[in-house]
């Protein structure tokens, strides 16, 4: 029974509050439990992981067994790695376990939280833990994995550029290390295979997304990518930029920036029909032509140079606009990514064609469970809720935050922003306090920098490029009076500790496992510097100044949070000012990443601060209420170079943010239908083709099943075969009879002459008769190449599916692209993108059961061995590369087919290509 309770939860949701009290009860039983096996010996704890295994295989359940299983994983992590979770650390790890998003504020430890909910869901099947890059993939693979192989479990990294074999052995562990894209793209591999040896995946039972936001969301538009090459009209794209350049905004076009849209006046109609020799520009015929001078003028208009994207070595590299990093690997599509080239003079890339596709939200909808942890979830609690069912705990942090969020600056112009921040930072540099700049594009770190270096100050710049230095450098970014300009991404997961990080530096001198000797005593050395530092970076505060309230009011409402009893006296005393101070050069669109670089200062109780510094010229307050906030500094007489600040605008900003928030999960939300449909065919392709797999060595081979599958595939294109020539229903006189029995001829021998087939009555007789001749050939075949039908009747049946869902992908991806323009009919684009693309599949399907059809019922088939196939050259991501092509193949599979192959058949070297127009060519 429900209670009315649990009913009002479910229709207004649960405040935090209320889900962490329900949650304090089960960390009190961990508590109980860790008491219990503290006494436990090594060989006892490591024991455990059996006695789980035998429990659940006796019905016990993970619920039961978590407060045990926690507590034995706390234990081991103390005695492994000499950490020992606390207990907002074990909230966290039981949240992961409910499958839902554990937030958690930078420093907190999240790293240490995932091994518990690991090690828990490792004891029935596989856990896959996700990174956002490979430095931090291997970091908490070494970090982490002692704890796990301590109880006795496996475990495996995967890092780019590993071979199959490597990557398959690492998956076959209990628990595997890897980033998003790795995961993401081993599945999409998977299923490009021939046999089932060559898969390296294994099944997505349980995954944890370390910061999920970012994958999720910032990352909700950008779809790994499998390609290979295709034809390219670098001429066409020239053509358009320079089209482009005639068309007058406000004249011949309008924009609407705030939603980044572009529409042609009837005046820009009339020229781009003139121009582009169209009578009528929303002709059907017309509606490419359209498309591509629409991107051109977007690549114009709404693309800036050094801010979307920059021009290095002739390429255009996209900048993310979350997070100002590079994207080297990434392209526009949709030819607006060459549109861009042509518009800056640049060499045409040759456009790659999609062999598969899949974007971070399906892959991991895959996981039969899911679940993360980042510092800031909440603003996009809905998100996570509405599209992917999670829900989001706030965890409250283990000691109290007290970091001071001072009001926003506001700026009349960018310069006199970027003046205000180089003289706050030489400020407080003065001082010998630590200061973290966040920009949101490289060209504003430069900038800064320039201004940095005029003031004499020394500092670092960081861009998310090299992950690993980055990190290193973020480390010592608490450094007294170090100076860090970075872009949001960069040394994300790395902890910015006061005075520096004793291991890191120590580290760099000494290899701990070559020369522990040294290595301990640099750290030694390291840790009293540090702690000298960071005495000159904070101060005790005046117990009754404002600073000292405010804290107190701080530290007071974690005690609620936490259930604890607030006493003033027992902190007042303890209270430190200075720190990190952390300057925002901008506020960004989503309130999301300008707490993340807030968050890195006050970690685990520090004092810190952060502050940020904005300009009318920010396209945040260019697009809301900048106008309003210049109107008002013109009646306070605020002159150039004076700034604003006061509460009230800090909240205003926040609510213009909120409003961009809510637009971009619409459009998120939108992509993610039209993402839907691709979807779902692929799991409906994926799901076919799995079944022709050639069977893993040792495994015995479904023949029959097979054969009946192609039986059943004849019943059906039996009757499309007849009704090509004989329409459904109708009667002798209407039958193209010598037509048939030719199609025939060519699909089995012997075939049945046109005699033969008039002496059918009616349609169904016929129909019978064409069933009967296709299934006699089938049987024929297989008798005929035995033992090798079954493999060459697989091979056909996967290379016919995959290159139909290539080119399928290929008219999905114009589809989506030409339906845009419907709307102009006042038609519901999605709608019209839904049908067609259903329609398109369906086509798709029958021409590629035609073709595997008549392939192998062609009596010209025959077969010899040979050594296997190469692959064709595929890339992943977007970059040309090779990967390694399926290595081990089973020997069964060592057949090759050879037949007189008719010019429109696939042609049998494996290219995909129709025959004519690849080995067939010159013939
Ligand atoms: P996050 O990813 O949440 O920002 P990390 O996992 O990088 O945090 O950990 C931050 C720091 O906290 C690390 O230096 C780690 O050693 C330390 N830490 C984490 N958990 C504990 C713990 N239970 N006891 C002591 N130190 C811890």
């Amino acid at each position: 029974m429900v209670s009315f309770k649990q009913a009002l939860d479910f229709v207004f949701g649960q405040t935090n509050e209320q889900k962490l009290k329900k949650l304090l009860p089960l960390v009190e039983e961990v508590n109980a439990w860790s008491e219990k096996v503290k006494g436990a010996s090594d060989a006892e704890l490591a024991a455990k992981t059996d006695e789980f295994k035998a429990r659940l295989a006796e019905g016990e359940t993970l619920d039961d067994l978590l407060p045990e299983a926690f507590a034995v994983v706390r234990e081991a992590a103390k005695r492994t790695i000499g950490l020992y979770p606390y207990d907002v650390q074990v909230l966290g790890g039981i949240v992961l376990h409910q499958r839902r998003i554990a937030e958690m504020k930078t420093g907190e430890g999240k790293t240490l939280v995932a091994t518990m909910p690991a090690y828990l869901n490792a004891l029935v099947g596989k856990v896959h833990v996700v990174t956002v890059n490979d430095y931090l993939a291997r970091r908490d693979r070494h970090w982490m994995g002692p704890v796990y192989e301590f109880l006795g479990l496996k475990v495996g990294l995967i890092q780019e550029g590993m071979p199959p074999e490597e990557r398959k052995a690492a998956y076959q562990c209990d628990i595997t290390y890897g980033t998003n894209a790795q995961f993401g793209f081993d599945y999409l591999r998977d299923h490009m295979v021939v046999s089932e040896d060559q898969k390296v995946q294994g099944p997505l039972d349980y995954a944890i997304i370390d910061e999920i936001d970012y994958i999720l969301i910032d990352e909700a538009r950008t779809p790994l990518i499998i390609s290979g090459p295709t034809k390219e009209t670098a001429r066409m794209f020239k053509e358009f930029a320079r089209i482009a350049r005639l068309f007058k905004e406000g004249e011949d076009f309008e924009v609407d920036e705030e939603h980044r849209r572009l529409t042609l006046t009837d005046q820009g109609i009339a020229k781009a029909e003139k121009i582009l020799k169209f009578e009528n520009l929303f002709d059907p015929r017309a509606t490419l032509a359209l498309h591509h001078l629409e991107t051109a003028l977007r690549a114009r208009v709404f693309f800036k140079r050094d801010r979307d994207y920059i021009v290095k070595d002739g390429r255009v590299i996209i900048v993310d606009e979350f997070t100002g990093r590079l994207m080297p690997d990434r392209r526009y599509s949709g030819g607006l990514h060459q549109a861009i080239e042509a518009k800056e003079g640049l060499t045409i890339q040759r456009e790659s064609q999609t062999l598969a596709q899949i974007t971070l939200q399906h892959y991991f909808r895959l996981y039969k469970g899911l679940a993360g942890m980042t510092g800031t979830a909440k603003t996009e609690e809905t998100e996570f809720k509405e599209i992917y069912g999670l829900d989001v705990v706030q965890i409250p942090t283990n000691r109290p935050l007290i970091r001071q969020q001072l009001p926003d600056v506001i700026y009349r112009t960018k310069k006199a922003k970027f003046e205000a921040v180089a003289d706050e930072v030489a400020r407080l540099h003065k001082e010998g306090r630590p200061v973290l700049i966040g920009t949101t594009s490289i060209e504003d770190s430069e900038q800064l920098s320039k201004l940095l270096k005029r003031r004499k100050l020394p500092h670092q710049v960081l861009n998310a490029k090299h992950h690993e230095r980055e990190a290193q450098i973020v480390a010592q970014a608490g450094r007294l009076g170090a100076i860090t300009i970075a872009t949001n991404m960069a040394g994300r997961g790395t902890d910015i500790l006061l005075g520096g990080n004793p291991e890191f530096r120590a580290r760099q001198e000494a290899d701990p496992k070559e020369e522990p000797e040294k290595y301990k005593e640099l750290l030694e050395k390291y840790k009293k510097e540090a702690e000298e530092e960071r005495a000159k970076i904070v101060r005790k505060a005046e117990p009754n100044s404002p600073y000292a309230k405010r804290c107190l009011a701080q530290i007071k409402k974690w005690c609620q949070e936490t259930g604890r009893p607030f006493r003033p006296e027992e902190w007042k005393d303890g209270l430190y000012e200075g720190g990190l101070h952390v300057i925002g050069c901008q506020r960004h669109e989503a309130r999301r990443i300008d707490d993340q670089l807030a968050g890195r200062a006050g970690r685990q109780g520090d004092p810190g601060s952060a502050q940020f510094f904005m300009s009318l010229e920010d396209d945040l307050l260019r697009v809301f209420g900048g106008e309003r906030i210049g109107e008002l500094m013109d009646r306070l007489g605020v002159k150039e170079g004076e700034p604003i600040t006061h509460d009230l605008l800090t909240r205003a900003i926040r609510r213009a943010q909120k409003r961009v928030e809510e637009r971009n999960f619409e459009i998120r939300k939108r992509l993610l239908e039209y993402d839907e449909v691709m979807a779902k065919q692929r799991e409906a392709i994926y799901a076919l083709r799995e079944r022709f797999l050639l069977p893993a060595e040792g495994k015995p081979p479904d023949v029959e099943g097979l054969m009946g599958y192609l039986s059943e595939m004849i019943e059906e294109y039996a009757e499309l075969l007849t009704e090509r020539y004989a329409p459904p229903g109708s009667t002798p006189e209407a039958w193209d009879l010598p037509g048939l029995a030719k199609a025939l001829a060519r699909l089995s021998e012997p075939a049945p002459g046109v005699e033969e087939l008039s002496q059918a009555e009616r349609w169904e007789g016929l129909v019978e008769k064409v069933k009967e001749t296709l299934q006699a050939q089938l049987h024929r075949q297989r008798e005929r190449l035995s033992p090798h039908f079954p493999i060459v009747a697989r091979l056909v049946l996967l290379r016919v599916v995959d290159e139909s869902w290539r080119q399928h992908l290929l008219e999905l991806d114009d589809l989506k692209e030409v339906i845009g323009w419907r709307a102009y009919g006042g038609r519901d684009p999605l709608v019209e993108f839904k049908r067609e693309a259903h329609r398109l599949f369906q086509e798709m399907l029958l021409r590629a059961e035609e073709e595997a059809l008549q392939f192998l019922l062609s009596p010209k088939l025959s077969v010899k061995a040979a050594p296997p196939p190469e692959a064709a050259p595929v890339g992943v991501g977007k970059r040309a590369k090779k990967p390694s092509p399926p290595k081990k193949e089973g020997s069964k599979s060592k057949v090759k087919v050879k037949a007189k192959v008719g010019r429109n058949d696939p042609c049998p070297c494996g290219s995909g290509k129709k025959y004519k127009y690849c080995c067939g060519r010159n013939k």
